[in-house]
């Protein structure tokens, strides 16, 4: 299928005109009475910058038309928060206006309840012979991957290829692909408020009254939720090999599930609300580019690429100096993703 783009006024009822006319441009691969999981990310508790609930629920009425049996769903995260389970992450769903009334269809965490409805599949690339991701992968009948593009603390953007990477991957597999990151403290920053080690969900980070927080490495499990957090924005990734390599961990995972879904799956990236910081984290991160509109198709390295075209490689580069996101796209040709 070709790749269709719908432009916005950048005005909300543009935003939504302009999904619609990408939705009837769209060739959606699914009979009748298919069951169509629409992956999309609902947005951390405290996050502002999230895709309201609106624009899901335009693809679950073209899907319904299509008497297609739709759903919505995200697996739960590494980090504490409200979407560390299944429980959480529904009630924050839910509290960001995600709730079966308001779409019309259910709203699902992929990997259960409590995070073990998953399943290994194979993927034989250089970090990783298997991903281990939700059960669904294999069950559904057919998928629309929606993702928010914007910048990301740790892939300098995420659009299609992250949404299925890490919005498919077990928390084992999250962690997998995270293991390269730890905190570094800059002291000159920090006002010693003790956030990072209230989040801290593996024990590793550490404060005594008065002093500076301090980090066990080796219990560290890489989930940068205290970088994410520190209000001071004191703490910055120490790469334990490479940023590359946790990009192409990234890349890996979404190429295994795509290998899978590829034949039943359509693709939405939704250039508006174009933030510095992906919707894991709390609070209302920087606009970095003005509303551009959706584009849609059938490959996500085509449309990521699209996408970063149209909001400016210099944008992507700026938000995230230090981040190299092309990585994204040479590893993806590297193991020849597409
Ligand atoms: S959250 Fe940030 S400012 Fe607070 S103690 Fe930790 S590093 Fe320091
Ligand atoms: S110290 Fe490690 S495990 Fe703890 S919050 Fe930070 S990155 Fe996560």
């Amino acid at each position: 299928m070709a790749m269709h783009l719908s432009l916005t006024d950048g005005t909300n009822k543009g935003n939504i005109s302009a999904l619609q006319d990408l939705l009837t441009k769209l060739e959606l691969p699914f009979q009748r009475g298919s069951t169509v999981g629409i992956k999309l990310h609902w947005g951390e508790k405290g996050n502002c910058s999230f895709l309201e609930p609106v624009y899901a629920r335009e693809i679950v009425h073209r899907l319904l038309s299509q008497g297609c049996k739709p759903f919505i769903f995200d697996t739960s995260v590494l980090y504490s928060g409200g979407r560390h389970n299944g429980k959480d992450a529904l009630e924050t769903a839910a509290s960001h206006g995600f709730t079966e009334e308001y779409l019309g269809c259910p709203v699902v965490i992929a990997d259960g309840l409590d995070g073990r409805d998953i399943i290994d599949i194979p993927a034989g690339f250089r970090h990783f012979k298997t991903v281990q991701v939700a059960s669904l992968t294999d069950k559904t009948d057919g998928y629309v991957i929606f993702s928010h593009f914007k910048g990301h603390l740790a892939a300098g953007f995420g659009g299609a290829i992250k949404n299925i990477s890490m919005g498919f991957a077990s928390r084992a597999q999250k962690q997998r692909m995270h293991s390269d990151v730890k905190p570094i403290l800059r002291q000159i920053k920090c006002t010693r408020c003790g956030v990072c080690v209230e989040v801290c969900p593996a024990g590793a980070a550490q404060i005594i009254q008065g002093e500076y927080p301090t980090y066990d490495l080796d219990l560290c499990i890489g989930c940068a939720q205290c970088i994410a957090q520190c209000p001071e924005m004191a703490l910055r990734i120490l790469w334990g090999s490479d940023n590359d390599t946790f990009q192409e961990k990234l890349v890996e995972t979404a190429a295994a599930v795509w290998k899978i879904i590829s034949s039943r799956t359509v693709l939405i990236n939704a250039m508006i609300r174009i933030s510095a910081e992906c919707d894991c984290l709390p609070g209302k991160p920087d606009i970095i580019a003005d509303d551009i509109g959706f584009v849609g198709g059938t490959d996500p390295v085509a449309l990521d690429a699209e996408s970063v075209s149209l909001v400016g490689a210099d944008v992507i580069t700026g938000a995230h100096p230090h981040l190299s996101w092309q990585t994204q796209f040479s590893h993806a040709e590297k193991i020849r993703f597409f």
